[in-house]
């Protein structure tokens, strides 16, 4: 068997994420990667200098193999290369990477890199509250239009790409926050390739991915993540990653990345690329034990109802589910009959779960959405994505499940 530095065998994610991108030698035979504090990079010759500033600044390209060199870490440093490498064989169909900051990092960057003037972005809602504020507060100002499509509906956002006057980017976050409602990634990357000039299709894939939904099998042009959550799976980090399969849509946002300065810092790079192999052992004990506890708690005659892939009623999103998720994840919201004083009560109970907002992490979190994550919705936007009073959003982590569950049931008996 070749070895797999060499290109010529493929290996499957949960092997190449151990063994591509990261070639000891170049830290001093160390088996894991070390980590590259430095803000600048000596050059061999004054000639070497002049070519790595030609190959950043795109006036020529890098000969096939050649590994430019590095210049200073607001352009690049060695822990974001290791990691970009490495995050690769994790998202499907994916082939190249860039690492930032935080998830809002990566979505700002794809949205200055993408939108263009005088022209307008369909997303769906609800979604996350600073992707939210980034459109109305920052993108709208500056005259691009944003068109919300209510999620979960294919007709409305195929209506909506339709007749979008010169859309640049159609911006789907699946499953909806809190609500889990999904949008059709196929059906609306399908009609975005018939519109002239085609808009990209950009997927926040936090919940599920990149271990149980692939956006870029299913049309999307480019995956976005808060590396926050379930990525780095420690609430302990804050980190962005963007993924494509065009290696040229990345390139286009490093270079925006280094205008910026918001590129993942070396401690932090390292950090995460130590998550990254054991990403789907954790969201898969987290998908587990969620699915579990949402279908036991369900019929509780305190729960109106659980918002979970596996609890659609809804004909539409369970055909949506079937065809793009793998399996349903680990956060669910239950919405309970007694309004906010029943779900500040259970809050309030928890023994285990914590009452705190995010989500992705080993240990189990639940927040109020309507107070909390998303309170800077309109009255009539939060009745319209039935995020109501009631509803709590619970982040399932690797616990022993009959812990969490008797965490949960002696905290809605207190209701
Ligand atoms: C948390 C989150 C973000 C923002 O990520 P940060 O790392 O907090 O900047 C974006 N989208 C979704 C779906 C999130 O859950």
């Amino acid at each position: 068997m070749a070895h797999p530095k060499d290109g010529s065998v493929t290996l499957r994610p949960r092997t190449a994420v151990l063994t591509r991108g990261f070639d000891p030698s170049l830290s001093f035979g160390s088996a894991r990667p070390a980590v590259f504090r430095s803000s600048t990079y000596v050059f061999a010759t004054p000639e070497a200098a002049e070519r790595a500033f030609a190959i950043a600044h795109g006036k020529i390209a890098p000969e096939e193999g050649e590994r430019a060199d590095l210049i200073y870490s607001r352009i690049s440093h060695p822990n974001a290369e290791i990691l970009e490498d490495q995050m690769v064989p994790l998202e499907t169909a994916a082939r190249e990477a860039a690492v930032f900051n935080s998830g809002m990092a990566a979505i700002m960057t794809a949205f200055f890199t993408f939108a263009e003037p005088a022209s307008s972005i369909v997303y769906t809602v609800p979604f996350y509250g600073g992707t939210m504020r980034l459109i109305h507060e920052f993108l709208e100002p500056f005259g691009v239009t944003g068109i919300p499509v209510l999620a979960g509906s294919t007709a409305a956002i195929e209506r909506a790409i339709r007749s979008a006057r010169n859309p640049s980017i159609v911006f789907i976050e699946t499953p909806a926050n809190p609500t889990m409602v999904m949008t059709d990634i196929r059906r609306a990357s399908e009609v975005a390739a018939g519109h002239s000039p085609k808009p990209i299709v950009i997927v926040d894939n936090t919940f599920l991915g990149p271990t149980f939904q692939h956006p870029l099998t299913l049309g999307a042009d480019l995956v976005l993540y808060s590396a926050t959550k379930y990525l780095s799976g420690f609430s302990d980090m804050v980190a962005g990653a963007a993924l494509a399969k065009d290696p040229a849509i990345i390139h286009k946002m490093r270079s925006r990345r280094i205008m910026f300065g918001n590129i993942l810092q070396p401690d932090e790079c390292w950090m995460l690329d130590g998550r990254l192999p054991t990403v789907s052992l954790r969201m898969n004990r987290q998908s587990k034990n969620a699915q579990r506890i949402a279908e036991h708690l369900v019929s509780k005659p305190q729960i109106r109802r659980i918002h979970y892939p596996t609890l659609f009623d809804d004909a539409e999103q369970v055909r949506i589910r079937a065809a793009q998720c793998d399996y349903p994840g680990g956060t669910f919201s239950i919405d309970f009959h007694g309004g906010r004083d029943a779900a500040f009560t259970f809050l309030r109970h928890l023994k285990i779960a914590r009452n705190a907002v995010s989500l992705g992490g080993v240990e189990s979190l639940a927040c109020h959405p309507r107070t909390t994550t998303h309170s800077g919705m309109t009255q009539e936007e939060l009745e319209q994505a039935h995020i109501g009073e009631g509803l709590v959003r619970v982040s399932v982590g690797i616990e022993d499940r009959r812990d969490l569950l008797a965490d949960f049931e002696g905290a809605i008996e207190k209701i």
